[in-house]
């Protein structure tokens, strides 16, 4: 069951060229400086396949003992291995002969059930060592033995407790994660009881200072009997590996760029070891490295299968969704309401919101397939969700409309929320009200956001986002679509007014008044721009827009041109209704 590299050297391949290499790497033992073992590593991949055909090649050109091991944050991330559920990406890392992983927290994104399941077709073990069930059962494998050629290896593996908000919380109902440096310690000494002439932790934590410093891959490196700690989690590229004591530590980057190489070679009775980058060639770049046909086969098989996935109907339309590039960076529109809602569907935040730039193309009415789905929100971003003040969102709605009316990738879209803005007031103080859930914004109350990993990290010049607390990690933005078009949510046919514009001669007058000229007073005071909104009303379950007039005196043929609604009918629950000041007064 173990698909280690236990690289047999056939007479065949004794060619003059190889004889030299070949002798001297293991084909004999005991030698004085001898390379014993040879492993190759990956992390966080996210799901990029990249790396695989190259590592599997390095792996089968290398003689003596080889381990291909992957420390996490693999399953997950691109439209294959993400359609597939994760599948895809097993089947790759099974014929590129990995020998072990231990899987970060994206791993868990299918939810821990669906992580078992692929276990089973992994041919390699997934090794979690500090992951638990309510139990105190492990819920993987902690660690493997592998006897190769005079050497016995042992691996162990770690996961972030960091998962617990690093992936969406229901992915993990029910476990723990451990403080890994207490289990590492645990594990390492069951490990040496084995007799293992060598032991890797594979651990996926990190060194973000970000992190709790006992939960980082830093707390492993005083652990005795610990030989190399193969890192990931933070992205972090160590091109030849940090060295502590006896202990080294390597990470490759992340997204497949590279492939970590370490080799340790017999020194008397110690091991030597050294670390380096191998980059992973892009596409267009020359490179001598090889790539396995055997798994650009199999990634090609899973390419056109996904020609199959991405064809399946997911929801249907009565409407042409409108996601045209000169539409969405500039106005709302009946999509991007649609994904906004998606999001707030997806994280139960109290907003979300998102930008003209995250929606990449329009959909026809009709069915809706994944492929429209993936073409509209191509960029397989997590949602995630943050805690921000009233005032931080403010900053938000503020920089959303800041470049108005020129069309901006960073125009705001949202779910939730509801502002108007004066685009002849300057950039940063245009909002002149803002509502959430119906009530007006409050500076100092907490609102959870919902957003994608790329604003959140203060994108597109959302620093704001940054100030963000208890950051939480749910699905992609296109799965959320996809599982919210499935509760047939009602789709309007046009935009229905959550971020609207101010239109005043204001808009038609130089932004800004010479100081040093002497102006008329009515040059100097700006127009006051008519705020028509006091108040806005969220629709229940039952509610019809005559009734909700009625209750705030005044006429359904007025909310309908004020909310700009295509068909006085179509309400729903959670949508917001903004009633005309006069109205909002009059109510009780
Ligand atoms: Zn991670």
């Amino acid at each position: 069951m173990l698909k280690h590299k236990l690289r047999k050297v056939s007479a065949i391949l004794l060619t003059v060229f190889l004889l030299a290499s070949v002798w001297s790497a293991g084909a004999f033992a005991a030698s004085a400086d001898e390379v014993v073992l040879t492993v190759f590593h990956t992390n966080d991949q996210h799901g990029r396949m990249g790396a695989a055909p190259y590592v599997s090649q390095l792996a089968k050109d290398t003689a003596g003992n080889v381990l291909i091991l992957d420390v996490g944050d693999a399953l997950h991330g691109q439209i294959a291995t993400n359609l597939s559920k994760g599948l895809a990406m097993v089947e790759v890392m099974n014929i590129a002969g990995y020998a072990a992983m231990a899987p970060g927290n994206h791993d868990f994104n299918f939810g821990f059930e669906r992580l078992l399941e692929l276990s089973k077709t992994m041919q390699f073990p997934l090794l979690s060592a500090n992951v638990k069930r309510a139990n105190g059962e492990t819920l993987l494998q902690p660690y493997e033995v592998i006897k190769m050629d005079n050497l016995t290896v042992g691996i162990l593996g770690l996961s972030t407790p960091e998962t617990l908000t690093k992936t969406d919380p229901r992915n993990v109902t029910g476990l723990t994660f451990a403080s890994p440096s207490a289990i590492a310690a645990e594990t390492v000494a069951a490990l040496q009881n084995e007799g293992c002439d060598l032991i890797i932790a594979l651990a996926h934590l990190g060194t973000d200072n970000a992190t709790s410093p006992d939960e980082r891959s830093t707390a492993l490196a005083t652990i005795p009997g610990v030989d190399l700690i193969i890192d990931g989690h933070s992205h972090t590229r160590l091109e030849s590996g940090n060295v502590a004591g006896d202990v080294l530590t390597v990470q490759t980057g992340a997204y497949g760029e590279n492939i970590g190489m370490v080799t340790f070679t017999k020194i008397g009775d110690a091991f030597e070891k050294t670390a380096k980058l191998i980059p992973v060639p892009g596409p267009e770049d020359e490179s001598d490295l090889v790539a396995d046909q055997a798994v650009l086969d199999i990634i090609a098989e899973w390419e056109a299968q996904n020609e199959s996935l991405v064809s399946h109907v997911v929801g249907e339309s009565a409407y042409f969704l409108q996601g045209e590039r000169s539409a969405v960076r500039i106005a709302e529109t009946n999509l991007s309401n649609l994904i906004a809602d998606s999001m707030r569907f997806a994280t139960g935040a109290d907003v979300a919101f998102l930008t003209g730039g995250n929606i990449r193309a329009s959909i026809e009415a009709g069915d809706i397939t994944m492929g429209d789905v993936l073409t509209t929100l191509p960029f397989s971003n997590l949602l995630m969700t943050v805690e921000l003040s009233g005032a931080d969102l403010l900053k938000v709605m503020e920089h959303g409309v800041s470049l108005y009316p020129e069309p901006a990738a960073s125009y705001i879209q949202v779910s939730g929320m509801s502002f108007r803005f004066d685009p002849a007031a300057p950039a940063g103080s245009r909002v002149v009200s803002a509502f959430v859930g119906g009530e007006a914004l409050d500076s100092a109350k907490v609102y959870t956001v919902a957003s994608s990993e790329f604003l959140v990290a203060g994108g597109d010049g959302y620093t704001m986002m940054t100030e963000g607390k208890n950051t939480m990690y749910f699905q992609g933005d296109a799965e959320a679509l996809a599982d919210f078009l499935a509760t047939k949510p009602t789709i309007l046919e046009e935009a229905e007014g959550r971020v609207s514009v101010i239109e005043s001669d204001a808009a038609t007058l130089p932004a800004e008044t010479p100081a040093a000229a002497a102006p008329t007073p009515e040059a100097i005071v700006r127009p006051v721009p008519p705020i028509a909104v006091d108040a806005v009303y969220v629709v229940k379950s039952g509610d019809v827009l005559w009734r909700i007039a009625q209750s705030y005196g005044t006429t359904w043929q007025e909310l309908q041109r004020i909310n700009n609604l295509a068909n006085p009918h179509l309400i729903y629950p959670g949508q917001m209704i903004i009633l005309p000041s006069g109205a909002a007064q009059s109510a009780a």
